[in-house]
């Protein structure tokens, strides 16, 4: 009796949801909105869709994420493992938009409808520092370049080599990673690649190693593409307005700087430099910093990083101001916080962690997470009353005292005294203070990306790697 219950239920299922896909096919905004789903496809990878340490994250599963908001419908995400996968999804109808960095070429424009573009970047040629850098298109000839299969720069490269360079070769790499190319740099499997410069800045510092050699021309458009031959006028206009607006409130440039932010103008020297402490001197300290960042309910990676951006991680180091300890403190600061002993790493961490915590919570309320962490960073390199002029300083010349690249661009200017001598507490080493917070925020991002890296998800298994020499190719269901 149960069994056959079970059986009609699951009958009823099917059917049901062969309704659902039937009312597909229509508008597909209105489609979208009664069926309650908005449809992404896009790809793992830092700049575009990844699982952050609070869920899922990424540039364009935030923007994504921000339409299904306004829509009121739930965002379905599916991954690519290869960028001839995402655009398979949308010939398939299996998705109503590609949203993975994607970048406006010719061939593509040909065969799929695209939006305005909402971001511009610019492709460069990597190798490995140490190597013959690349300067220019001759340099390419002769040497073992790769690119992500069906990307614009394979496009870019077939341009090429039918025009003015029959002789260059490449090879295109079938993932959607982009770390993927870049690994293969560092392992010397290949010598040169091809990558947009977000996705670049974003995993150097996994890769210090490997180093721009030239910027490929012009800046690219990178757009959303819907799916061909299907009735989504109605979509794409609501997406274009969606980013018109977006980019008017300045929603854009916020998700951006959120995104991206951290990784621009970081010296290699310094990445490199984080990498290798990073896999010997952590590993003693990390429990111990993970015990203190749950007490204090801190982002470990977070306190890690200002951990290494005082002291290297040394319990020992001292400064000749008299500053000292993994978290460098003061002593009148070491005594405010209950601390005996400055060079304990457990109590230097706790200290640190507890006047961290402090000056986050005196911040004005109006300051909102995350901008509230990195003005609370500030304030534990130049104290919250030169910070507080800066805010003041902003807000003068039409700046939003809230926001946090708002106030780290005006901070350089208490150095300069037609500037300071207007502000309450005068003159301070404000760009230090911008520089402190920036290299935070990197450590901080390595550190993340280490774990995500450690724990990607690997792709789906190829059906060829099961299947004998002889059937290698055939299809399903031809079998
Ligand atoms: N933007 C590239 C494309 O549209 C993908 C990312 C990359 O290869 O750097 O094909």
């Amino acid at each position: 009796m149960h069994a056959m219950f079970m059986r009609t239920l699951a009958i009823a299922l099917v059917l049901l949801s062969g309704l659902t896909a039937c009312t597909r096919g229509g508008d597909a905004l209105d489609d979208i909105l009664s069926s309650g789903e908005l449809r992404v496809a896009t790809r793992n990878s830092p700049t575009t869709y990844f699982t952050g340490r609070e869920g899922p994250t990424g540039f364009e599963y935030s923007l994504a994420e921000l339409l299904a908001e306004e829509l009121g419908v739930e965002l379905k995400v599916k991954t690519a493992f290869s960028l001839n996968e995402l655009f398979e999804l949308l010939r398939r109808g299996d998705v109503d938009l590609a949203a993975a960095g994607l970048t406006l070429t010719d061939e593509r424009a040909m065969q799929f409808p695209y939006t305005i573009p909402y971001l511009q970047l610019e492709p460069q040629v990597v190798y490995v520092a140490g190597n013959h850098r690349p300067r220019n298109i001759d340099d390419l000839l002769g040497r073992q370049v790769v690119v992500l299969a069906d990307s614009s720069h394979a496009e870019f490269l077939r341009g090429l080599q039918q025009t003015s360079y029959p002789q260059l070769e490449w090879q295109e790499i079938d993932t959607a990673d982009t770390m993927v190319l870049l690994e293969m740099l560092d392992t010397g499997e290949a010598e040169l690649a091809i990558i947009d410069s977000n996705e670049f800045d974003a995993q150097q510092s996994l890769y210090s190693r490997v180093k721009t050699g030239f910027k490929l021309g012009v800046e690219q458009d990178m757009v959303w593409y819907l799916q061909p031959g299907a009735d989504n006028a109605s979509l794409q206009a609501y997406v274009e307005d969606f980013f018109a607006r977006l980019r008017a409130d300045g929603t854009l440039e916020r998700l951006q700087e959120l995104q991206f932010g951290h990784t621009t103008g970081f010296s290699r020297i310094s990445s490199h430099t984080f990498n290798l402490n990073m896999r010997n001197t952590l590993p003693r300290y990390k429990e111990l910093i993970k015990q203190v960042a749950e007490e204090y309910q801190l982002d470990w990676q977070l306190l890690a990083a200002i951990a290494y951006q005082e002291s290297h991680w040394d319990p020992l180091a001292t400064s000749p101001t008299g500053v000292r300890g993994m978290m460098m403190l003061t002593q009148p600061t070491a005594k405010e916080l209950g601390i005996k002993n400055r060079l304990d790493p457990l109590q230097s961490l706790r200290g640190g962690a507890r006047y961290l915590k402090n000056l986050r919570r005196r911040l004005p309320k109006g300051i909102r997470e995350p901008d509230r962490t990195w003005f609370a960073l500030a304030a534990y390199n130049i104290g919250l009353g030169h910070l507080e002029d800066a805010r003041v300083l902003t807000q003068r010349q039409g700046g939003d005292p809230n926001r946090w690249e708002h106030v780290r661009e005006r901070l350089p200017l208490l150095q300069k005294s037609a500037h300071y001598k207007n502000t309450r507490y005068g003159y301070a080493r404000g760009v230090e203070a911008a520089t402190y917070v920036r290299n935070i925020r990197h450590y901080q991002n390595i550190l993340n990306w280490q774990d995500i890296a450690d724990n990607k998800p690997l792709p789906p298994i190829r059906i060829d790697d099961y299947l004998p020499a002889m059937l290698q190719g055939t299809k399903l269901s031809a079998l």
